[in-house]
Formats: structure tokens, sequence, C-alpha cells
């Protein structure tokens, strides 16, 4: 099978043709259809995140068909694979209903081969029967959607929402938050006047760059830009028990900041990978989505990230197979 390989950490992806993988127990082959690109997988390439496997297949926003295995899916469903693939069952974490924080997870795309590829293996346990819509536009719903949602649900009931860099999961966080009934404002790099124009577009109430003045508090803000500075930034923008919540996997140091920034009941949080229960959730809601998608050819996994690292996607980048 075609797929695009990274060998050693900070190298570019190569192209490659691998065996197919091998079936393992409750495993599904899927034929890959399109796979979502994701700021992590930018991290993993880059060499930001400790021990991948190597080499490796990125890529856990998965959509394809089943080819064979499993008992879960008949031959031909079509089914997404997220980032979390793996879990053991029987810790502490995975018994209360936070499989994702299990200290055994593997994840695709990193400790597991991913989708920037011809073919995928799966857990099916892992995997989700998908809601109407086309593959490539349901690709960033499998962890740009779903991380996005669990960091929302982190906001608690916060009505002025901010979004710091509004990039694939905020563009489908602030559509989940609008039909909530929140009002979203969006944070983008100074001068990033295309980032705020589509954030207006998609009903951001204010969009600007970060450091401008806001017209208002903000009852939480969610932070998807990795840049710690950013921390005391959105601290200073919350209204009295507001929260701050981290969505990324990966984020530069955080400054120290004057305490006065976190007393009155402010808090900051992290969110950490997603729970099948997300997206279980996030499905049956069933909501209009509307991803923006720019989608690339699989060989060209390497510029969907470059772009994606110098903030010139709009919405999400998709590898199409
Ligand atoms: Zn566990
Ligand atoms: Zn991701």
């Amino acid at each position: 099978m075609r797929a695009m390989l990274l060998k050693r950490p900070d190298t570019p992806l190569e192209p490659a043709e691998l065996e197919a993988p091998a079936l393992g127990d409750r495993q599904v082959r899927i034929a890959v259809s399109a796979c979502a690109v994701c700021r992590t997988d930018l991290h993993v390439r880059d060499g930001e995140l400790p021990e991948p496997k190597l080499p490796l297949v990125l890529g856990h926003q998965i959509v394809g068909r089943v080819v064979e295995g499993g008992t879960r899916f008949e031959p031909g469903s079509r089914v997404g694979v997220p980032w979390l693939g793996w879990t053991d069952g029987t810790c502490r974490y995975c018994r209360s209903g936070r499989e994702n924080l299990c200290p055994d997870a593997r994840f695709t795309g990193y400790t597991l081969d991913g989708g920037y590829a011809e073919q995928a293996v799966a857990d099916e346990r892992y995997c989700f029967a998908l809601p109407d819509g086309d593959d490539v536009h349901l690709a960033p719903l499998l962890c740009a959607g779903l991380i996005g949602y669990r960091a929302l649900r982190f906001a608690g009931d916060a009505e002025r929402l901010g979004l710091y860099g509004f990039g694939a999961s905020a563009h489908i966080v602030a559509q989940v938050a609008l039909t909530q009934g929140r009002r979203v404002f969006a944070l983008t790099r100074p001068g990033d006047d295309a980032a705020q124009a589509f954030a207006r577009e998609l009903g951001a109430e204010w969009a600007g760059g970060t450091g401008e003045p806001l017209p208002e508090e903000l009852d939480a803000a969610i932070l998807f830009a990795p840049a710690g500075e950013l921390v005391p930034e959105a601290l200073s923008r919350l209204a009295p028990g507001g929260r701050v919540v981290c969505a990324g996997i990966h984020m530069s140091d955080i400054p120290s900041f004057p305490y006065e920034l976190l007393w009155r009941e402010r808090s900051v949080a992290s969110v950490a990978n997603l729970t099948r229960a997300d997206g279980d959730e996030l499905f049956a809601l069933d909501l209009p989505i509307h991803t923006v998608v720019e989608a690339f050819p699989l060989e060209r996994a390497e510029e969907a990230l470059a772009a994606l690292r110098g903030g010139r996607i709009r919405g999400a980048a998709v590898l199409t197979i």
C-alpha cells in the first residue's frame, strides 16, 4: 500500500510502498478515503512529542470503509478512527469513565500507525459509525471536532466564549457553541485578517488579535494555539469564576503571572485526548456542522503540514486517498 512515512522526527514524510498491515484480534482493516491533518501530527512530525512509534504512519482523523475483520461492522461500512486507539480497560481511569487518561493508552498516528496511507487497521471498539456527510468533510470531526467538543464541555455553561487560534478545531467548536446559544469571540495572531474574517463568517460576534481590547469579559476561553504566553493573556480577559481551557497536546512554557489573574475562582484546565463517550455524544447530537476543508492528495502531506505550520489553512486540511 502507498503511505507517507515518518522515518525520523523532524525529517520530511517520505512516500513509501508498505506491506498491508496485519490484522489483529478485534481489529478491522479499513480502506482509507480521507484523513484530516491535526496540529498534533505536526508536533509528532517535528519531534515535539516523546517516543513515537518509528517508522510511523501519521494521521488520526481517518474516514474509510471496512474491508475485513472484527464483528462490529459489516464489510463496506463507513467508519471513523480517532486519536484514542486502545486502552487497557482495567486501570483506575478506565474503570471510572476516564479512559482518555489511561496510562497504557495507545494513540492512532503516534504509538499506532495511522491514516496517511491507503489502508489502516484499527481496534473496532474504538471506531465510530459516522453521521451523514461526505468523507472529506467528516474527517476533521474525528479530532478537531471531538477534542474541541470535550474542551467546550470543560468550559461549562460559559455564555461568552473566547477561542484562541481559529483553525480546524475552533471553526467547529464555534458552530457547536452558537447552536448552544453561546456568544463567540475569536482571538487570532495579531494581523491575521483572514482568520478573523473567517471567524466572523461563522458567526463570531467579535474577532481580533490577541492583545486587542475585547468589548466584554469572557466566561471561558479555549486555547487551541500552542503558545503558553496566551494563558495569562486569556486569564486577564476572564470574568470571576471563568476558566481557561488548554486544548492542545503540546504548549510552550507558560510564563509566570500575578496571582491576581487567577484570584476570584478563575481556573486553568487542560483537556487530554478523548473518550469514546465524547464521540458517541457529539455524533448523536447530529448538529448541522459544516466543516471547511482544504483537500490535498496523500502525496502532498508535507505540503499540508507546512501550510498548517504557517497558519495558511482555512478550516481543516484533509488528505484524500
Ligand atoms: Zn486504562
Ligand atoms: Zn488531533
